[in-house]
């Protein structure tokens, strides 16, 4: 396996984990080893991050806050732009390392810095937008408008499936908008994170960026809480586990924080009798297996229509026989690993529970073994036909396991698919207009995003992402998601003189 990719990321075999952007302020005397599902292989070690490190990055960020919030927002979209470019030099060895770290195919790991790029795009043009509105006062000789402010820390806490577009869909955004940020990323995919800071640095140190803007901690949620916890962090944004969100959310409610919560899916596509069966088993099919079933978009159930149930099927069955599974940086190979064997358990268990509870198996599971399997990390995607109320068929396994589902009417398969606690993409195959504007309609879909002719699978930057329900109703990138990272303000100006009250209140003196 070439690693050159790292040494061209500055990582080495023992990195810091604490920077306050160019600086690295840990001393960790503990790290996190992190292995590669690839091939099982140590790639390097990142140092934990300490509360007492902790108070130091909070303490400069809190400095950088001061500074940065003063300088005009077109101003931090040039550092932002400058970054995007950055990125674009570094496309191929970031794509490299989020695929050798993470596991997604290298095509998807390109993809992931993709958006990076674009997000870098869109947050330039936001920083000469960022509009307020101006409103009619109901008083004479007053003015009255409002404008939107930075809100000052933002802690940004990612999951390990996106381990560096998540963090910039949230950074990119809050640094144009006059925030700095503390980025607390995967304990399972650290050395993103440091690449990300490692790129950063040159262009933050061109511009003189004060330290303190971008700052990175590290560790598992231990290190997380320290955030989540502290006053000084007006914003939490966390992606990851619904687990984790009612956490999250509920630590950080206590204080009267905010929280921006991107949780767990459990997305479904409808088929209906009047689809393209190519564009359903394309978007099935990649929406299923696609980075090992490990996107939080990822195909989970597909609801078909009973009189083409077992055509569907049968071509799913001999899609998946095509499948390849393997290294994902070979282009050949559709399918690569899952993250660690604690996601094959909870793979296996799942496989388990659906025959348990009366689920059949129409294509098996099971891991692969042999040496280019040695990380123990991979496994067959499968299908499996279930009825949408069973436990297992509610949860999300963050696994290839697809589950076919049985409808006779669209009301029952709109009312299946919005069966399940979590609430986050879903999609409807058909060429029918009043199929589609049905599930479009609010009697439809009630998932943050619904597509039409689209699997459920990934998402343009340029729309605002997330769910709802347990997928935790925030919105990320693109769209007015940036609303998040800042306050408003309505300000009244009085040009008159005199003094009149609002609801023709008379208070004479
Ligand atoms: P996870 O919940 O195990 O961890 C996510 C992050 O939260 C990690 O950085 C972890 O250290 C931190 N964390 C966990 N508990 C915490 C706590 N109590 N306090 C503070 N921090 C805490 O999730 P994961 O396994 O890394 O990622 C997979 C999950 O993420 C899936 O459920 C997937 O659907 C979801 N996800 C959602 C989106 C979205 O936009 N909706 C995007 C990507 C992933």
């Amino acid at each position: 396996m070439n690693t050159n990719f790292l040494k061209q990321l500055g990582l080495n075999k023992s990195n810091e984990g604490t920077w306050t952007g160019r600086k690295s302020v840990g001393k960790s005397t503990e790290f996190i080893e992190s292995y590669s599902p690839v091939d099982g292989k140590l790639i390097g070690k990142v140092g934990i991050t300490s509360e007492k490190d902790y108070t130091k990055v909070v303490r400069k960020a809190e400095d950088a806050f001061k500074k940065w919030r003063k300088v005009p927002a077109p101003k931090r979209g040039e550092v932002i732009r400058q970054y995007g470019d950055a990125l674009r030099e570094n496309k191929d060895a970031l794509g490299r390392l989020v695929s050798y770290e993470m596991g997604k195919s290298l095509q998807e790991g390109w993809g992931e810095v993709q958006e990076m790029i674009d997000i870098c795009d869109f947050a330039v043009g936001l920083s000469r937008q960022l509009y307020g509105l101006t409103m009619h006062s109901e008083r004479p000789g007053h003015r009255m408008y409002e404008q939107w402010h930075p809100l000052g820390i933002v802690g940004i806490i990612s999951a390990f499936n996106f381990p560096v577009a998540v963090w910039s869909w949230n950074a990119m955004i809050a640094m144009v908008c006059g925030d700095v940020c503390i980025w607390k990323a995967s304990e399972k995919t650290p050395l993103c994170a440091i690449a990300c800071n490692n790129i950063f640095q040159k262009v933050l140190k061109a511009n003189k960026v004060p330290e303190g803007v971008n700052c990175i901690i590290n560790g598992d949620y231990k290190v997380g809480e320290y955030m989540t916890y502290d006053p000084r962090v007006p914003l939490i944004s966390a992606t990851g586990s619904s687990r984790m969100g009612k956490i999250v959310g509920s630590v950080v409610a206590s204080r009267l924080g905010k929280s921006l919560l991107e949780l767990g899916g459990n997305n479904a596509i409808i088929v209906t009798p009047n689809s393209d069966l190519n564009v359903v088993l394309a978007g099935a099919v990649f929406g299923a297996v696609g980075t090992c079933g490990q996107r939080c978009t990822s195909t989970r159930r597909l609801i078909i229509h009973e009189s083409i149930y077992s055509k569907v099927s049968s071509q799913l069955k001999k899609a998946y026989k095509q499948l390849k599974i393997g290294n994902p940086l070979d282009p050949n190979m559709h399918v690569g690993p899952l993250i660690d064997k604690d996601a094959v358990e909870a793979y296996l268990n799942s496989i388990k529970a659906i025959k348990e509870q009366g689920g059949k198996m129409l294509v098996p599971g099971g891991v692969l073994k042999g040496d280019e399997y040695d990380s123990g990390c991979y496994v067959k995607p499968c299908i499996a036909e279930v009825e949408n109320h069973y436990k297992i068929v509610q949860h999300e396994t963050f696994a290839p396991i697809l589950y076919l589902i049985k409808y006779n009417e669209l009301e029952e398969a709109i009312q299946m698919q919005n069966n399940v606690p979590q609430g986050l993409s879903s999609a409807i195959m058909t060429n029918n207009l009043k199929e589609a504007e049905l599930f479009l309609s609010s009697a439809g879909s009630d998932c943050g995003i619904a597509n039409v002719n689209i699997g459920t699978s990934g998402a343009e930057i340029g729309g605002a992402f997330g769910g709802e329900k347990e997928t935790g109703g925030g919105r990320e990138s693109g769209s007015d998601a940036w609303k998040a990272y800042m306050r408003r303000q309505t300000n009244t100006i009085n040009y008159s003189d005199e003094l009149p009250l609002a609801q023709g209140i008379k208070f004479d003196l």
